[in-house]
């Protein structure tokens, strides 16, 4: 593993970091889990200011037209450093391991790949491309490793993504998936105006969505949606009847600070619990 110089800290990073510390000193039984998101954004950190534009015209006109067909960002699209890739996914993994968050045989699987230079670049774009409407099913080899991969290529991905958003009119775009990277959501934000902003897993952009529908199998049933909210009303739940997954959810109408993913998905975690004691995924 090359030592690689640190980066400058960002102002939005070190707003997260301290909001994080903040959340383990008032709830102590999240202290790893909080511990172990610190470590991944640092590491994320380091790399972050040194990964290039994406590979794509950075043209309002070309990106709209593009966006009038499906998410924008192609695998080919990303400025891939391999030996940054390499050194986040083993730290990653490392991390991940030391807070228990992935057994030792996929660590072992991760280092494996990241020793095959052949096999990491059909890997990742298996992970990348699987989520694709109509897309082929993920390889053997990045099966169960989703999170490592995404936390590994999260620079990347969420670099591509400020870019692209930058020149981007994302307005029109009111499906499910991602309008970048194909990427299903895994967190929401209410605006003070009631709408429901997606919020992508992979590269963290965020776009308007229906308020109420399921943004995994499109359910809008009212009946088949149950709603649970935190005790102080600022997170809430939004669980499908139907598919039986959920979605969390920030309410920035009760809250005294902008939506954090990064500090808001640990924050939420007694939720996730609350979800999965009722039987959602
Ligand atoms: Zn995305
Ligand atoms: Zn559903």
């Amino acid at each position: 593993m090359t030592d690689k110089p640190a980066a400058p800290p960002g102002r939005s990073e070190t707003r997260e970091i301290i909001e994080l510390r903040r959340l383990r000193d008032e709830q102590p039984d999240l202290a790893s889990a909080v511990d172990l998101q610190i470590e991944l954004l640092q590491l994320q950190r380091r790399v972050l200011s040194r990964v290039p534009l994406p590979s794509i015209k950075l043209d309002t006109d070309y990106l709209n037209g593009l966006l009038a067909n499906g998410p924008i960002l192609q695998f080919e699209h990303l400025p891939i450093e391999w030996s940054d890739v390499r050194f986040l996914l083993r730290a990653t993994a490392v991390a991940m391991r030391n807070h228990e968050a992935l057994e030792e045989p996929d660590v072992r699987r991760i280092d494996a790949l990241c020793r095959d230079a052949a096999r990491l670049p059909i890997v990742l774009r298996s992970w990348y491309e699987s989520v694709r409407p109509g897309g082929s099913r993920i390889d053997p080899d990045a099966a169960g490793l989703e999170t490592v991969l995404q936390q590994g290529m999260r620079p990347v991905l969420t670099r591509c993504a400020d870019a692209i958003q930058a020149k981007t009119d994302l307005a029109a775009w009111t499906h499910h998936i991602c309008p970048l990277c194909a990427g299903e959501p895994d967190f929401a934000v209410i605006t003070p105006a009631a709408e429901r902003l997606l919020v992508c897993s992979r590269c963290a952009t965020r776009w308007r969505f229906d308020q109420m529908a399921c943004p995994f199998c499109l359910n809008d049933e009212r009946s088949k949606i149950t709603s649970l909210a935190s005790r102080d009303g600022r997170y809430r739940l939004s669980c499908c009847d139907s598919c039986h997954r959920y979605i969390k959810a920030f309410d920035a109408r009760r809250a005294p600070r902008q939506v954090m993913p990064a500090v808001d998905s640990i924050a939420t975690l007694p939720l996730d619990a609350a979800a999965i004691q009722r039987g959602y995924q």
